[in-house]
């Protein structure tokens, strides 16, 4: 699955070019509109929010937990 974001010019589709890592959680993705007459090129960010499953991995955590996710429902039933 890919993500895409439409063109906020034209709403056309737009294909992401390159994208570079700003840290952990975060991604730039720099895309460009398919609609020739348009041409806009535009970042937009990536990033990771929080957990709906905790990993399995003995690693603190690195985000919080979703309202939605299993240790949220547990906590809640
Ligand atoms: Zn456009």
């Amino acid at each position: 699955m890919s993500v895409s974001i439409a063109c906020p010019v034209c709403q056309s589709r737009a294909v992401a070019r390159s994208s570079r890592k700003l840290s952990d959680t975060l991604r730039e993705i720099r895309y460009r509109c398919e609609n020739d007459e348009c041409g806009h090129v535009y970042i937009a960010h990536l990033e990771a929010v929080r957990t709906v499953v905790p990993s399995a991995l003995q690693v603190s955590a690195l985000l919080p937990l979703s309202p939605h996710s299993r240790a949220g429902r547990l906590e809640h039933a």
